[in-house]
This record gives structure tokens, C-alpha cells and sequence, in this order.
């Protein structure tokens, strides 16, 4: 059972909270939410409560399983994922990959993943401990203290 995968256009511009992601996600792929559920395993009633904003962060196993009948990376979702408190390293680790990889890309219109502003981006030269020259991707956003590290 294959099936073409439609790439995201890169114009995409992605929705800043993971409520409206998903829905724009599940639009963009022309499912409804009883199709998503499907897909996903979740109930309706989950999905309904993700697209209501109820339900604002995932774990990691259920973000993937979203995120594959998405039919996108789970770092889309995560990167708009609020939680209270900090959010573990495991993620931040996952997020800061997502974000190095996007300006490595050339991407230039990243949002802050701690308050949805816009991130200035990027890249540094550089070399690595055997003089091999490196790009180091830089961000930082321009409102709250958040920086790529
Ligand atoms: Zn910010």
C-alpha cells in the first residue's frame, strides 16, 4: 500500500498554535476529522479537543502518530506546542534540531517557539576541532529572550 505523499509547498506559511496547525494540516490534506481520528487512532473527541485548543502539547508518542497521518515531521507540531512549565531536553533538543536544520535550508521566516515572534536567523562560518570549515546556524528572537543554541 503506497501512496504519493503531496509535499508541503515551501510558501506554506504555518499556523502559530498547534490548534489551528493541525486543522490547517488536516485541510491541507483533505481529510475530515473523522478521517484524521482514523488515521491517527486517536478518538474524534481528541482531535476535536486538539483543534479546539484544549489539548495544546502531545507526548512524544502520540505526537508521532499525529504527525504521520499528518503526513509531516513531528517537529511541526512540536515547534508550536505549549506546555506550562519547561518543556524536557529531549524536546528542546528536538526543536533546536528542527530550527539549525530549517536555517541551514535557507528558511528566514522562523517563529520564536517560546512566543510566536518572529526569529532572527543566521548562519556563522566557522571551524570544527580539525579546522574543517562549518555553517553554525544562529537565531534569536527579536521579543523574548529565547536563542538557538
Ligand atoms: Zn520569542
Amino acid at each position: 500500500m503506497t501512496k504519493q505523499i503531496k509535499p508541503l509547498p515551501s510558501t506554506t506559511h504555518l499556523a502559530p498554535t498547534l490548534a489551528q496547525r493541525v486543522q490547517q494540516l488536516r485541510d491541507f490534506r483533505n481529510l475530515t476529522v473523522k478521517d484524521l481520528a482514523k488515521l491517527s487512532r486517536f478518538p474524534i473527541a481528541r482531535i476535536e479537543d486538539i483543534e479546539s485548543g484544549l489539548e495544546s502539547w502531545l507526548s512524544a508518542s502520540d505526537r508521532q502518530l499525529l504527525a504521520k497521518a499528518l503526513c509531516v515531521e513531528p517537529a511541526i507540531l512540536l515547534e508550536v506546542e505549549t506546555r506550562t512549565g519547561l518543556g524536557d531536553n529531549q524536546e528542546k533538543q528536538a526543536l533546536a534540531q528542527y530550527l539549525s536544520r530549517a536555517i541551514l535550508e535557507g528558511a528566514r521566516d522562523l517563529q520564536c517557539p517560546n512566543c510566536g515572534h518572529t526569529l532572527r536567523c543566521s548562519i556563522q562560518a566557522g571551524f570544527d576541532l580539525e579546522g574543517k570549515p562549518i555553517r553554525f546556524p544562529k537565531a534569536f528572537c527579536t521579543k523574548c529572550p529565547f536563542v538557538l543554541r
